[in-house]
Formats: C-alpha cells, structure tokens, sequence
C-alpha cells in the first residue's frame, strides 16, 4: 500500500489532525514546565500553559489560513480555527482582557483580507461571543458535573452560527453548510473528551511532583527540594559570581513539648512557625524560600543575598517566631529557636562544606544557651 492508494476521507485526517495539534501542543508544554522548573523561573505553571498554548494556537491558525487565504474556498480551515479558539477560551481559560482579542481578530480578518466584508464583522463579533462566554462557563461551572451540557449549549449554536455567516459570504450549498456543522459537532465532542482525558492524567503527575517536594504536614518545601535547589543556586552562583546566603533553624526543646501536651499539638507548633516565617518572607522577597530539611530544622535559601543583606530577614524571622503565642489550654508555652547563618564562599569545595558550616552554627547557638543566631 502507498501513500497513494491510501484513500482516507479528509474528515478523517482532519480528526487526527486536531488530536496532532492538541498532543504537540501537550509534550511540548509539559517539557516547557519541567524546563521552568529546573531553571526556577517565577512563571506559574498556569501563566505558562496559558501563554504558551495561546501562542501555539495563534501559530497553527495563521499558518493553516495562510494556505487559502484570498481564494474562494477560504474558510475551509474554519473548523479548525474554531477549534483553537474553543480550546483557549475554554480548556486553557486564558484571562485575556477582550480588548486583547479584538486585535488578534483584526490582525486575522486584515492577514484573510475580509475586512471589507459585512460578514465577516459579523462572524468576529460572533466569535469574541462565544469566547467570552466560554471562558465564563469555565471559570464559574467547570468543577460542576453537567458542564459538558453547557459547554455543547454553547459551542453547537454559536457554531452553527458562525458556518451561517460563512455561508452567506461564501454562498456555499445548504448541503455543506449542514456537513461542515456536523464535521464542527464532532471535533468539539473529540475535543472535550481528549483534552479532559489528557488534564486528568497531567493533573495526577502535577499532584505526584508537589507531594515528592513538599511536606505534607506544614505543606512547605521538603529536604529533597532543599537539597535540588541548594545544589542549582551554588551552581549557578559559582558561574555567574552571584551571593547566596543560608539560614538554618532548630526549635528549642521541641521533645520537650510533644512529651508534655502530645504530638498533635507538637504538629500544631511546627505548622505555625512555617507560617510566621513564611508572612516574613511574602513581605520581603518571594525568590527566599523556605523549606523543612528534618523534624523541627529548617533552611532559608537567599539566593543573590550577602550575609550583611540577608541578616535583617534573618532577625526579623527569628524575632517573629520566638514572639509567637503558643497556648495550649489555659497555659502560654515559650516558643524559640536557634539559628545559623552562613554565606557562600569560592572555598567551598561543594554544596555539602556549605551545608556543614551552617550546621555548625547552629550548633554553636544551641551549644551557648539557645534562642541565638550564630554567624560567619
Ligand atoms: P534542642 O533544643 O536541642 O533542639 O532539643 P529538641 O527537643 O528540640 O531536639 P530533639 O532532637 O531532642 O527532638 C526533636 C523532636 O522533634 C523529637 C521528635 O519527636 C520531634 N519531631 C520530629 N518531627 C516531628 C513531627 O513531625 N511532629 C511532631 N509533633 N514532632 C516531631
Ligand atoms: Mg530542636
Ligand atoms: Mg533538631
């Protein structure tokens, strides 16, 4: 069999055509995220699917209509078309401001030379609809069961509409008018159901890579994401010549606590010092990150910072925490912590030398009495 003898019915190929795009559009975002991630770019993974498989729609649309554009069979691709937009308005839920996608449309109807065209204003005005719309229906009701209902109340009519206009430009037959609807119902079912089932195996993974670098009890960063973050900043410190400071901290006496009230209370403990040092941090510089390295340690990373420009994060941390009220029935618990500083330095053979002397110091503050900061 060749190529030739191949006869396979464009509706066909335009079905896994679609599938093609959505699948590309998938790996490509996920080893973009996966990318972001190992770079600590401070994109959100939704910021980046958002923009990024807007720009790939935007991509596949022009360079399709690019194809047909002035000849009479122009809207050939629309279904197509229609497709990309359903799957931005709805599935990627980009918050563009409308205003935002007026010109996009213009730029479409100049690139298709129907600027002229009655109709054609009335299909753009058509599609904006259905893409406002869309992105309300998703933004208020996807979490609810009879979504699909909704979603299909609004792309079939809407759709059928915009063939509408298309035929009255384009003075095609009631025939393919009826066929090309048809065509346009079944690639928004496909549509929904392979992109349904694509999220819920991408929202899986998500959820097993949060759980693999995070603590589940205080929901702050784990010792394995200490540890990847620790070697990439030392890294990238060591090429590019940049600080980075480290924090370490131990709660005072902490068995002391669990003995006395129980252990529930003790994981009440260690949940409030993650939020008081983490309110220090939201106020002051979101690239400081904090994360549980054992029991009741804990490591700030300050990456770019120098020990004289981390230090008044480091007090105000330490102060805030031995200042937080822990009551436990009618009684008012002492809560502190010890703490070590250190700063990077070109001596450190590896990431461990600076991890051990941050150790150290902490060691020292515990070894003098408690509830100190220890520095270089
Ligand atoms: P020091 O001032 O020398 O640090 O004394 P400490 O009692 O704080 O230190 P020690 O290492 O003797 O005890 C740490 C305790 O932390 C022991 C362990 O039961 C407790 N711990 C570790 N992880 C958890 C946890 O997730 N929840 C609770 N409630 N306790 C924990
Ligand atoms: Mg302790
Ligand atoms: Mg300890």
């Amino acid at each position: 069999m060749t190529w030739f003898s191949w006869q396979v019915p464009p509706f066909v190929t335009g079905v896994f055509f679609i599938l093609g795009v959505i699948t590309l559009y998938w790996a490509s975002v996920n080893t973009l995220r996966i990318w972001s991630h190992e770079r600590h770019w401070s994109i959100s993974d939704a910021n980046l699917e958002a923009w990024y498989g807007l720009a790939h729609m935007v991509v596949f649309v022009f360079s399709l209509q690019e194809i047909v554009v002035g000849a009479t069979y122009s809207w050939e691709f629309m279904n197509f078309q229609l497709i990309a937009l359903i799957f931005c308005g709805y599935f990627l839920n980009i918050r563009v401001p409308y205003y935002f996608l007026c010109p996009l449309l213009l730029a479409f109807m100049l690139f298709n030379r129907s600027l002229m065209s009655w109709e054609s204003w009335a299909h753009a005005v058509t599609l904006v609809t259905m893409f406002v719309t869309l992105s309300v229906l998703y933004t208020k009701f996807h979490q609810y069961r009879g979504v699909f209902g909704l979603y299909l109340l609004v792309t079939i009519p809407l759709g059928g509409l915009l063939w509408f206009w298309m035929k009255l430009k384009y003075q095609f037959s009631w025939m393919t008018f009826r066929l090309e609807w048809l065509y346009y119902i079944v690639f928004v079912i496909l549509l929904y159901l392979y992109v349904t089932m694509l999220s819920h195996d991408s929202e899986l993974r998500q959820q097993l890579e949060w759980s693999a670098n995070h603590d589940s009890l205080t929901t702050t960063q784990n010792f394995a994401a200490f540890t990847e973050s620790l070697t990439y900043y030392v890294n990238k410190g060591r090429h590019h010549h940049q600080p980075l400071t480290m924090m370490m901290f131990d709660i005072d006496h902490f068995k002391q606590m669990n003995d006395t009230y129980g252990h529930s209370a003790g994981d009440q403990v260690l949940k409030q010092v993650v939020d008081v040092a983490q309110t220090v941090l939201d106020v002051n510089d979101s690239h400081v990150k904090l994360y549980r390295t054992g029991g009741e340690e804990f490591n700030v990373l300050f990456p770019n910072y120098d020990l004289a420009t981390a230090r008044p994060i480091v007090d105000q941390i330490f102060n805030a925490i031995n200042h937080t009220p822990i009551r436990f029935g009618q009684q008012q618990l002492a809560l502190s912590i010890s703490v070590g500083v250190t700063a990077w330095s070109a001596n450190d053979a590896t990431a461990r030398a600076f991890y051990e002397r941050v150790d150290q110091h902490l060691y020292y503050s515990k070894q003098h009495g408690r509830m100190q900061i220890t520095s270089d």
